[in-house]
């Protein structure tokens, strides 16, 4: 008897999962265009790559392979309790911010509940939904923002997780703290907020919501951060999520043994112990996206003001065409139309340099 096809064995969600449409390798592009110096403005990375005390832990923790990391991150975890000002029991450490999202699933998502994403978002939240086999509810944004709100009315009581990116990827928007507050009121005591806080250290909104604040109310909060952005370490996957020690126990119960490698949280440990790497992204940062804002107004393409390393920008025509220009051009960006934004550019803010050569190609593709 010939064997079942597969398309039959598979659980009918994963069929739903829409596959992640990663950015093609800066080789791939430098090999098909025949062009090198590549400028690679495409996945929010920082350009001015690790800190030095990183990298040095590295290369000493790359002698050390032979042996399985540290199970629990142990060392790591006490830093970032240290760090942050909680008990390492609320402390969950994960390979990168994507397999803690993945582990909320896991662990609380059952068939047919209720998740609640935003539309034109990151995938990785209706991912870790479709996975689990809940019930996607999509709330639209409002002006390139989360309408926390709308997203609280829509909880019911087979709501389990609602999925915050704050700041927002790709808009760059954030929501501020007295709007987090109302959230946090409506939310049932049966659902679960997810804010994830990648961008956290380049945000510069004094009304921030200091969501660290909320754990431990009266409703369920987990807090994400990631090693990936400002600390620039995004190769070895390492991210941390903050909740109360009953939850971050449960999460600890689904992770796979030895999830974070040895040299990601010896990379992870030096970079605590370097803030001027911090500092000196932030301003890199800050100087670069105000360049790009006054480009944009110059060249008159309205953008979504960031509270990132990244703005989202309206080219005013199909992106698609923009971003091939860009690409012949050496200059590798997002196109919006993976985020079903059909005229958007999703920019990463890269070094005075790049950031010029961005500019003069941009110039080049809309003339
Ligand atoms: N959340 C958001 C909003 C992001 O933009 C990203 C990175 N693209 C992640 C989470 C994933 O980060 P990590 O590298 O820690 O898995």
């Amino acid at each position: 008897m010939p064997p079942v096809d597969p398309a039959e064995l598979i659980r009918p969600n994963i069929m739903r999962i829409k596959p992640y449409r990663p950015g093609k390798p800066i080789e791939e592009v430098e090999r098909e265009l025949g062009v090198t110096d590549i400028v690679k403005l495409a996945s929010n990375e920082n350009p001015l790559g690790p800190s030095p005390l990183a990298v040095e832990a590295m290369e000493k923790a790359i002698r050390e392979t032979r042996l399985y990391p540290d199970n629990d991150c142990f060392y790591l975890t006490r830093d970032l309790a240290e760090h942050l000002g909680v008990p390492p029991e609320q402390v969950v450490v994960g390979r990168g911010s994507d397999e803690i999202l993945h582990n909320i699933g896991l662990a609380f998502i059952r068939p047919g509940d209720e998740v609640i994403v935003p539309d034109h978002v990151f995938t990785v939240y209706e991912c870790t939904g479709e996975l689990m086999d809940g019930a996607l509810v999509t709330v639209p944004l409002k002006n390139y923002t989360y309408d926390l709100e709308a997203m609280a009315a829509r909880c019911s009581e087979r709501t389990k997780v609602v999925f915050v990116a704050n700041p927002n990827n790709p808009t760059g928007t954030s929501v501020g703290g007295a709007a987090v507050e109302r959230f946090l009121a409506a939310l049932p005591g049966h659902t679960i907020a997810v804010f994830d806080e990648a961008y956290y250290e380049y945000v510069d909104d004094p009304d921030f919501p200091r969501s660290l604040g909320y754990l431990g109310g009266d409703k369920h909060v987990i807090v994400l951060r990631t090693f990936s952005k400002i600390y620039a370490l995004a190769g070895l996957r390492v991210g941390y999520g903050i909740t109360t020690p009953e939850i971050a126990a449960l999460l600890q119960r689904v992770r796979e043994p030895f999830n974070v490698t040895n040299v990601a949280q010896a990379a992870a440990r030096a970079s605590l112990r370097d803030p001027g790497q911090v500092e000196r992204s932030r301003q890199v940062n800050a100087e670069g996206k105000a360049y790009l804002y006054r480009e944009f107004e110059r060249l008159g393409l309205p953008y979504a003001p960031s509270q990132t390393n990244f703005v989202l920008v309206d080219v005013k025509r199909d992106c698609v065409g923009v971003f091939r220009g860009l690409l012949k051009r050496g200059v590798i960006v997002r196109s919006g139309d993976v985020f079903d934004y059909p005229t958007h550019l999703r920019v990463t803010i890269g070094t005075p340099q790049e950031n010029e050569r961005l500019i003069a190609a941009l110039e080049q593709c809309l003339a």
